[in-house]
């Protein structure tokens, strides 16, 4: 996760990796082991070390060790699950929770056909398969209805269901099950089917033009396109069943995934809010970070001379 920089669901409370780690232990290329932070909440020593390996995908070292901000556990935990009758009702609450500020631990976005799907995979019940936002509250029961009544407001000037609650551990685990089993759910669609799932992120003012843009371009590539979002964070996922013997139906996936990408960065988003580039987004991440790619491979020439840690990883040397 550090390498990735990847999030859980409550990064829109807590944070990302980049944010709640205070600390690594990294062995360098060259065989040399340090430690890039501390236990103090403020530091201003140096270069932040720490934020150039999380994310570095382990082109520039191996981490063997990860220093964590724990955060305490709140006194009061509460679920919700609000339906809407468009996608861009949902999309435009998740961007107005965040807009006026409410705390809020989680807002998870499932479109109708993922809603669909899951509720058949793991046989929920009194849910439909409509477009649903999942929120969480974390904090005193107080604070958490007063917070549940101003979200729960929103919701319904955009269309809302009212609000279906789960405040014990049990219920609220069951509400949250067709969340967690969303990458299964769809790789179970087919007989010895594949998962492409794309992940961009945009500034949360722009998160429904870019839902809404991903919805329609489905469509037009004619790709079936069930939806899960880190609405809180701005940041989506087309989770793309495929079959993989099937060459023209992949093709048509990275097109699809190609165009979302370009509208993401239009819209002064990222090419990944989690993933990370890997192999298959260096094309994008030059378009992304045009000016800042030398740099990066300086840095990556200079800790890794031999280029020996995950050479063709991110970006290509030359
Ligand atoms: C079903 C599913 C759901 C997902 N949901 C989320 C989600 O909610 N949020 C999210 O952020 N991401 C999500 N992802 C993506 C996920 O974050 C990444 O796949 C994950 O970070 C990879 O972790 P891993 O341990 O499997 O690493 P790997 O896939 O093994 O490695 C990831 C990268 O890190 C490098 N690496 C591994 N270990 C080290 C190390 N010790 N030091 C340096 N580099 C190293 C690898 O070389 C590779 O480049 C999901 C993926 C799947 C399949």
């Amino acid at each position: 996760m550090a390498s990735t920089s990847a999030s859980g669901t409550m990064a829109v409370k807590y944070g990302t990796m980049k944010t709640v780690i205070s600390g690594l232990t990294v062995v360098l290329p060259n065989g040399d082991i340090i430690n890039t932070g501390g236990r103090t909440k403020k530091t201003s020593a140096g270069y932040n070390l720490t934020n150039l390996f999380i994310g570095s995908e382990g082109t520039l070292g191996i981490i063997t060790e990860v220093h964590l901000r724990l955060s305490p556990i709140p006194e009061s935990i509460m679920s919700a699950v609000c339906h809407f009758p468009s996608l861009e009702d949902a999309v435009m609450t998740a961007q107005q929770v965040i807009q006026y500020g409410v705390p809020i631990a989680r807002i998870e976005m499932l479109n109708a056909d993922q809603m669909g799907i899951s509720i058949n995979y793991s046989k929920l019940k009194d849910i439909e398969a409509v477009p649903t936002l999942f929120f969480e509250f974390h904090g005193s029961e107080s604070s958490n209805k007063e917070n549940i009544n101003i979200v729960e407001e929103l919701s319904k000037e955009n269309n809302g269901s009212s609000f279906k609650w789960a405040k014990d551990l049990e219920d609220r685990n069951k509400l949250w099950q067709a969340r967690w089993d969303v990458y299964y759910s769809v790789k179970a669609l087919n007989d010895n089917g594949r998962v492409y799932s794309t992940d961009v992120c945009v500034p949360i003012s722009k998160i429904t033009e870019c839902v809404k843009f991903a919805e329609e371009k489905a469509k037009e590539f004619g790709v079936r396109a069930p939806m899960v979002g880190h609405m809180g964070d701005g940041n989506f996922h087309v989770v793309l069943p495929y079959d993989p013997t099937k060459k023209e139906m992949y093709k048509q996936l990275r097109a699809f995934n190609g165009t979302l990408i370009r509208k993401a960065l239009e819209l002064e988003g990222t090419i990944t809010g989690e993933h990370g580039v890997g192999l298959h987004k260096k094309e994008y991440l030059l378009e992304q970070h045009p000016d800042s790619i030398p740099v990066m491979k300086s840095i990556k020439k200079t800790l890794d001379p031999n280029n020996i840690m995950n050479p063709g990883k991110i970006f290509d040397l030359n």
